[in-house]
């Protein structure tokens, strides 16, 4: 097993009272869809996402360097590597907070680099935060219900005069975020205001509240972040069944090796920028600059020579 030279997480369940790309956009004009609107007999195995010769440069930083890789639909993709690997940078730009250099991100076969963030959530893709993105002065239900809100077609007028659709709709929108309450085991904490609830559940909470706006690429950031041994098998679980019975691709930044071999069909390897590695849980524990990446020296090798 290949161990991360990362020892603590140094999280804390700080929020911020700034939404994040949640909630936007009504309806794809790329896809024609509603967001979260499925595509029907999805071809598993074919590129959801695909990466190419991305490149992202902070002044003299190359936080990005000439990476590619693909994601297959229906896969589970652990992105690793060791710290200032470049992780949270992709996300950064799949999310299209970053734009890069060079190279281009097509999603569904589409490019999504002129979308603009706000559209991304809309277009399928939802992500989680290293460091939370929620709103802490909501409830956990509410906070919730702002991800499944992404995908209401409400309008201004009916809104305003809370007509009745409007009303079913809310009704609607508070039904299914119950729902993920349930599925991530949130009912004690459902009426509580997010702020100054631990870390790990406010993990899961933004999780579910990224599944409730129904993406088919969901990109989770660190979930396994301030979780104990038993949470984190759960969620394993969690991951697998999610990816299973809800037709969601997923792309996994995470520190938590056991984690990452366990739920990942394949692994992707950053270091210093640049994609070192990619394979199956099996081949990437067993990979020489993978091992010399997170440990300073490769099989047989020895560190004092
Ligand atoms: P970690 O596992 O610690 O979260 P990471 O793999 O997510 O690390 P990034 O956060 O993507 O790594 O950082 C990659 C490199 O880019 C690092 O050297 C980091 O200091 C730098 N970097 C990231 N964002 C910025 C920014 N906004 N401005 C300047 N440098 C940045």
């Amino acid at each position: 097993m290949v161990r991360s030279r990362r020892t603590t997480s140094g999280h804390r369940g700080e929020l911020r009272e700034t939404p994040d790309s949640a909630c936007h956009g009504l309806v794809d004009t790329v896809t024609g869809e509603g967001p979260g609107g499925r595509r029907s007999g999805r071809e598993d195995g074919v590129a959801i996402l695909a990466v190419r010769d991305l490149t992202v440069r902070f002044g003299g930083i190359v936080a990005l360097d000439a990476v590619s890789f693909e994601v297959a639909a229906g896969q589970i993709v652990g992105l690793i590597g060791p710290n200032g690997a470049g992780k949270t940078t992709l996300f950064n730009c799949l999310s299209r907070l970053y734009t890069p250099e060079r190279g281009t991100l097509a999603f569904e076969g589409r490019s999504i680099q002129d979308a603009p963030p706000h559209r991304i959530p809309a277009l399928g893709i939802s992500r989680t935060f290293q460091n939370l993105a929620l709103f802490p002065s909501l409830t956990v239900l509410q906070n919730i219900m702002v991800g499944v809100h992404c995908q209401s077609r409400g309008d201004f007028v009916s809104s305003a005069f809370r007509l009745p659709a409007v009303r079913s709709e809310e009704a609607r929108i508070r039904a299914e975020a119950w729902a993920l309450v349930t599925v991530f085991e949130l009912e004690g904490v459902a009426d509580q205001r997010a702020a100054g609830l631990p870390f790990g559940t406010l993990k899961r909470v933004e999780f579910a509240r990224a599944l409730a706006g129904r993406p088919r690429l969901l990109l989770l950031d660190e979930p396994a972040a301030g979780l104990n041994h038993e949470e984190v098998a759960a969620l394993a679980r969690l991951i697998r069944e999610i990816r299973d019975e809800r037709d969601v691709t997923i792309l996994l930044v995470e520190h938590h090796m056991g984690l990452v071999m366990e739920v990942s069909d394949r692994v992707v390897v950053l270091d210093f920028g640049r994609k070192i590695a990619e394979g199956s849980p099996a081949e990437i524990q067993q990979h020489p600059d993978v091992i010399r990446a997170y440990l300073g020296v490769a099989p047989g090798e020895t560190a004092l020579r």
